[in-house]
């Protein structure tokens, strides 16, 4: 009998190299090239970025099969050889876990997906959905990577998603400087515009598809369907030897930590959310240019940092006034004791209040600006000596400088679930297994980079 069988891994990298896609693209390939039949792409599943205790991007990685009953014990170790060898489990950072779940996924594990891309999980938790729906967990060192494994199985395409094509070095190339031809991402970038994203800062015009670590990967494309990405991929020129290639079906790019508003009262630590509210005193900018403003609703306030590094967030904050209406999404920090912090990753300026100045009256005469006396004094014309003791001062709009909308920070400062600006077109909700698997999910082992000596 045919059965659903799934695999989740986490945390079999660290600071010092390894990469859980690595794990994950060597591991489904090794299934493949053993007839095993995948169901989809390998998973790649960003889980809250705002918990500080991540290694690098927080992602999850998960694989996705059709196997027969009897098959199960050999696909299982087999997951947890491939671990095994990629993994440095002398690495103190280092938790890998692998979870095994036979059959669908049910409503309890998908929920507990869905919170583990806005709120903290503990390992507790995990463990106890876990045995709830029957899966299988194997820790190889400590438990924190219970979580992610567990929650990038139960992981939710449906609203929306995108794909990374990602480029493996060769192992002795691990650590030194990545040979990628920056005019070719350059090309690459002008020619698949709409179907790619984040390959170049426009405002800085840095590459931004290489990493900088140790890491195996040589460079990443992100992108909105397999097809366009793989022949993306082939535009890239290299100068080292690529090991492999693979295609991930993904969360990145999709705000998907984005999705939870709460009320101001009920923030915690850590959390990513988003609040809706009202401008409660002026912004006041510190020192390196950030920008704080406090946002409230019926049950808080909250101060809100702009950094500088968001650009026209951190602009845009600047010029709020009390009464604005906003809604802002970011991470929640805890700054003292009992004192939160959200710091800025979208804001949606929804409403704005209108900015008033007092105005001197003009004088009846000579129609220029008067003067005050002091308070309850009256006016004078300082050019006509005239006194107007009943004047007073009228109110005169200002125009605001600010329009309402949604503001993002460049694309050198997203976070690997940032929606991009170019993505705001793709409003539609894709069909989250169906389009996909009509797609060779091993597809990406077909691409050859070019590779110039
Ligand atoms: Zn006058």
């Amino acid at each position: 009998m045919q059965t659903e069988f799934h695999i989740g891994i986490d945390d079999t990298d660290s600071r010092l190299g390894g990469c859980t896609t690595y794990t994950a693209a060597l591991l489904f390939q090794e299934l493949v090239s053993k007839r095993f039949k995948p169901i989809d792409f390998p998973w790649l599943v960003r889980l809250n970025p705002n918990i500080p205790w991540k290694t690098r991007g927080n992602g999850a990685l998960s694989l996705h099969f059709t196997l027969e009953e009897e098959q199960i014990q050999e696909v299982k170790q087999i997951a947890v050889a491939v671990v095994e060898r990629t993994t440095d489990l002398s690495q103190r950072s280092t938790d890998p876990a692998v979870v095994f779940l036979k059959g669908p996924v049910t409503t309890l594990l998908s929920e507990f997906s869905a919170r583990a891309l806005h709120d903290i999980l503990s390992v507790r938790e995990a463990r106890h959905i876990a045995s709830a729906v029957g899966a299988e967990t194997r820790l190889l060192k400590g438990s924190r990577g219970l979580v992610g494994a567990l929650a990038s199985v139960g992981a939710e395409f449906g609203h929306d998603h995108t794909f990374e094509i990602l480029a493996y070095r060769t192992d002795e190339n691990r650590g030194s400087v990545r040979r990628v031809n920056q005019d070719s991402v350059r090309q690459m970038d002008a020619m698949y515009q709409g179907s790619t994203f984040n390959n170049i800062d426009p405002e800085t015009g840095r590459v931004l598809i290489c990493p900088h670590g140790p890491d195996p990967v040589l460079f990443g494309i992100r992108g909105e369907d397999p097809a366009s990405l793989v022949n993306a991929c082939a535009l890239v020129g290299v100068e080292e030897q690529v090991e492999s290639i693979m295609v991930f079906k993904t969360n990145q790019g999709t705000d998907a930590h984005l999705n939870c508003r709460r009320t101001i009262r009920v923030l915690r630590p850590y959390q990513s959310t988003v609040i809706a509210g009202t401008i409660s005193d002026a912004p006041r900018i510190i020192r390196g240019g950030h920008t704080i403003f406090e946002t409230s609703d019926e049950t808080g306030s909250i101060d809100c940092a702009a950094y500088s590094t968001t650009g026209t967030i951190r602009e845009t904050a600047s010029h709020l006034i009390p009464g604005d209406l906003v809604i802002v999404s970011g991470g929640i920090r805890l700054r003292r004791i009992g004192e939160l912090t959200l710091n800025v990753e979208k804001l949606e300026v929804t409403g704005l209040a209108n900015a008033i100045r007092w105005e001197n009256p003009l004088c009846s005469d000579c129609g220029a600006r008067c003067e005050s006396m002091g308070r309850g004094q009256g006016f004078r014309c300082r050019k006509c000596n005239l006194h107007f003791e009943k004047a007073s001062k009228s109110p005169k709009s200002e125009p605001r400088g600010i329009m309402r909308g949604i503001y993002l920070p460049p694309p050198r400062a997203h976070r690997h679930l940032t929606k991009p600006a170019s993505r705001y077109g793709f409003r539609t909700p894709k069909p989250s297994n169906a389009s996909s698997a009509v797609i060779d999910p091993t597809l990406g082992s077909l691409v050859s980079v070019p590779v110039v000596s």
